[in-house]
């Protein structure tokens, strides 16, 4: 089976800082990747660089066999836009726009885009809000949200256009913990639906369960990556087994 996602020797630097050194991985299509790790050791920068939030400083993106970005450099605009539509993205801090009803969080996006009629757009929103349990909350403001529900609109949201991979930046860190429970269920049925996910987290129990893969990251690097069993259950290192003590 050919990956849905290839990253060879990706290389970011700010400055003098080099915060990706050589990354280079694979995901197949289905497959569910966590990323664990220290503070600061590269794991926002590597999901941003592939949906080019950040502009990276060496290496190669592939996303579908398609090339989003060669020896350090993205491709051009449109081709940029055509794959990083394939593509949605869940932050930390949910990202909503506060002066959108969480009906129009969701519809921003594709009604921008005009590539199908409001009637589709809505019903979409519509479907989406009812699989993350908030039917109801069409047309509240985010601001009338706790941060489970903030967190699941903007789950609904990056599930609008469609996408085939999806990417969590830590998207139970900003929440009480007795609301993760809520976004984590969402994302795991979302694997059982088998989308391709990468999910930086620090929830040790969840990644267990959901992951197929756990790369571990640390100081630019994978330093060690392999199945849940083997990542919790026999990790290598010494640093991975002093940062799975620590959590
Ligand atoms: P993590 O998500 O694992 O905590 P990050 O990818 O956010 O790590 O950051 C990795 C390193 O890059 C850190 O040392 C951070 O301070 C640095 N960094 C991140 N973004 C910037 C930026 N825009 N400018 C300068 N340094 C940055
Ligand atoms: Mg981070």
């Amino acid at each position: 089976m050919s990956s849905i996602i290839e990253v060879k020797q990706l290389q970011k630097s700010f400055g003098s800082l080099d915060v990706l050194k050589q990354i280079t991985f694979e995901v197949k299509p289905g497959e569910v990747v966590a990323v664990i790790g220290p503070s600061g050791s590269g794991k926002s920068t590597m999901l941003r660089s592939l949906v080019h939030l950040e502009e990276i400083t060496g290496g190669s993106i592939f996303i579908h066999g398609k090339t989003l970005a060669e020896n350090g450099k993205y491709a051009g605009s449109a081709a940029i836009r055509d794959i990083t539509a394939t593509m949605g993205m869940v932050f930390q801090h949910f990202n909503l726009f506060p002066h959108l009803t969480v009906r129009g969080n969701l519809e921003l996006a594709p009604r921008t885009l005009k590539r199908e009629s409001s009637q589709v757009i809505a019903a979409r929103s519509t479907e989406l809000l009812t699989k993350v349990g908030l039917a109801d909350k069409a047309d509240v403001y985010p601001s009338m949200l706790s941060g489970g529900q903030k967190q699941r609109v903007a789950i609904a949201r990056a599930l609008m256009l469609n996408p085939d991979i999806l990417l969590f930046d830590e998207p139970t860190s900003a929440l009480d913990p007795e609301l993760t429970g809520e976004v984590l269920r969402v994302i795991r049925q979302l694997a059982e639906e088998n989308m391709t996910m990468i999910i930086v987290t620090h929830e040790m129990n969840f990644a267990r369960d959901v992951a197929d893969r756990v790369f571990f990251m640390d100081n630019g690097e994978i330093a060690e990556s392999g199945t849940p069993e083997q990542i919790f259950g026999n990790p290598q290192l010494e640093r991975t087994r002093t940062f799975l003590n620590q959590e």
